[in-house]
């Protein structure tokens, strides 16, 4: 082979291996009808789980929002297309923590499908407050929004059948652990990284939603998230801005945050965004993060309902139009 052909050769196989690898991350406007989203129905799915209390496991509250979750998903998936995968963890008490992680398959024969997830567990301590550190926080934002915006588009997929096959997967055991634990947290999403419900899963890409509730919240490009799926990232974020939506989902790049789009990005194939609620400064408080943050002020008076309008539509736009 002279080296004309085989530096030829080469560059053709760059270029099939290039776009092999990110043809599942690009996007452009595909003239679509995008159904509407309810903000007023997603904050009624979030008023939903904070009314039967904070949802740490092997609670009344985590038993109840798990039957809860299930019904309403089957009643928009399908009930053979929920499934929920039990698993356990030891507790800091030395007992045993009952989870369980609850996925439903909108278009479950499509090969083609992306991941849209969210932890549905709350956190059993405020240990940023000033008060009652040791009790359970009702996670209107922390665990209830991003739950709350995934099951209000269950909802619009049950109606209208997207574009393509979409999994929501509701974690478990996210925020159990200690400060700095971090073995403790996270516990569904690397249950669920490591066996995984269907060998093989590879869908295009997973958005993850964590705190996406608060009135006049912040989405800087999380760091992580610009290291996995930069085009997916930008594409949402130009969604936002081309909505006006530019004081939520700020032109910027975040700080990087451990939450369970890392634990799937890096134990699967899976490249995972987050958007979540933070801040580049000082301007949450002790953290980057806002001020309700592992308090007890996380509860309904802080979720706003132009916020969960904002994630709502740049979601579907993403979801119907441009994929
Ligand atoms: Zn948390």
């Amino acid at each position: 082979m002279n080296r004309v052909s085989y530096v030829l050769i080469l560059f053709v196989l760059l270029i099939s291996c290039t776009q092999e690898d990110d043809s599942g991350l690009q996007f452009s406007s595909k003239g679509r009808t995008v159904p509407a989203f309810s903000a007023d129905s997603a904050y009624s799915f979030i008023q939903k789980q904070v009314d039967f209390g904070p949802r740490v496991p092997n609670t009344y509250g985590h038993t109840e929002t798990r039957k809860y979750l299930e019904n309403k998903l089957r009643s928009y998936a399908g009930s053979n297309s929920v499934f929920s995968q039990e698993f356990t963890s030891i507790g800091y008490s030395g007992g045993r923590l009952n989870m369980a992680n609850i996925i439903a398959a909108f278009n479950p024969t499509e090969a083609d499908r992306i991941m849209l997830c969210a932890h549905w567990d709350t956190r059993p301590r405020a240990d940023e407050d000033t008060a009652r550190t040791a009790d359970y926080i009702p996670g209107a934002d922390d665990g209830g929004s991003g739950v709350g915006v995934l099951l209000e588009l269950a909802r619009i997929f049950a109606d209208n059948p997207p574009p393509l096959g979409v999994d929501i997967v509701l974690f478990d055991g996210e925020d159990y652990g200690t400060q700095g634990d971090l073995d403790n947290y996270f516990l569904g999403s690397r249950f669920w990284s490591k066996n995984p419900p269907v060998p093989g899963y590879s869908p295009r890409f997973g958005i993850l939603l964590d705190m996406v509730g608060a009135e006049n919240a912040q989405f800087p490009k999380e760091s992580y998230s610009m290291t996995y799926a930069p085009n997916l990232v930008d594409e949402l974020w130009e969604i936002a801005a081309g909505k006006g939506y530019q004081d939520y989902f700020l032109n910027e790049r975040g700080v990087a945050i451990q939450d369970d789009h890392k634990i799937v990005s890096e134990n699967t194939d899976i490249p995972v965004i987050d958007i979540i609620h933070h801040y580049n400064s000082s301007e949450g408080g002790s953290s980057v993060f806002p001020k309700h943050w592992h308090t007890h002020q996380d509860d309904m008076p802080i979720i706003g309902k132009e916020t969960l309008q904002a994630v709502g539509d740049v979601m579907l736009e993403l979801i119907y139009n441009r994929i």
